[in-house]
């Protein structure tokens, strides 16, 4: 099989695709095939990587025009037919094509800049994320042993606790991808679990943070962020209830 890679150069600043010839191995992941790349033909070759076990993040790039994390990417499974469906999204449908069935096409995220190789520049993501304070903030004093949270509660604001912040869904959102200044999936996700916390005030505080034409109101809910993300987080749902929350109480969609 071949492995086709974007590369750029940041001195040169031009792109290109490189074509890797390996030879696939079983349990290989595209993470494993990118080290051997690196090996074996070129050790210029830039990717970020860390814990190799699907929980640091790092490892978002595009595998065959779709968001996935290379340490979870079965090489196998891309050369096979590809069950994710998406709606289009920021240069989905465009620029280099692949051999289905003897090729994967790893590219680096969009709609963030590349900085070198699959390497991108996660600012942007971070500032959307840094803008809706994610931290607990207590609505009271803190009790004197744990907080005693009901199991309900808890299991309502698990799935959202499961980010790993490695913005698959900001590069699948085809908001994110046109609109530079719209939270995205992934800030507003981490917003609603605080929102939904019962150790935080619950005076609705939390929903009004992102009440703006750039926050809850700007998603269009076609769903790119749930089915990309790894770690099954659901961005559209809290969306979802965070704005029929915010209707019940007269609320509705700002003019930009
Ligand atoms: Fe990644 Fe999912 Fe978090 Fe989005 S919500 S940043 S896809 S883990």
């Amino acid at each position: 099989m071949r492995l086709k890679v974007y590369r750029y150069d940041p001195e040169t600043k031009q792109s290109r695709y490189d074509s890797f010839k390996l030879k696939l191995r079983p349990g290989m992941t595209v993470l494993a095939a990118l080290f051997s790349v690196q090996d074996r033909f070129d050790d210029s070759l830039s990717f970020r990587y860390s814990c190799r076990g699907a929980v640091c993040g790092s490892c978002a790039m595009l595998i065959n025009k779709k968001p996935r994390l290379a340490c979870r990417t079965q090489l196998k499974a891309m050369l096979d037919r590809d069950s994710m469906e998406l709606k289009p999204f920021a240069g989905s449908d465009e620029g280099e094509t692949w051999e289905q069935g003897e090729e994967v096409l790893v590219e680096p995220l969009p709609s963030l800049p590349v900085l070198k190789d699959l390497v991108v520049d996660m600012s942007r993501f971070f500032e959307c994320y840094k803008k809706v304070e994610p931290v607990l903030k207590p609505g009271k004093e803190p009790p004197e042993r744990e907080y005693a949270m009901q199991p309900e509660a808890v299991r309502e604001l698990e799935p959202y606790t499961n980010c790993i912040l490695c913005a698959s869904c900001f590069a699948a959102c085809p908001v994110s991808g046109r609109n530079q200044a719209f939270l995205g999936p992934a800030a507003l996700a981490k917003l609603y679990r605080f929102a939904i916390d019962p150790r935080e005030s619950g005076d609705g505080s939390r929903q009004l943070q992102a009440d703006t034409a750039q926050g809850w109101w700007a998603c269009e809910f076609h769903t790119n962020c749930r089915a990309v993300c790894p770690r099954g987080v659901p961005p559209n749902v809290a969306i979802g209830r965070a704005r029929a929350e915010l209707q019940k109480s007269g609320h509705k969609a700002p003019k930009e």
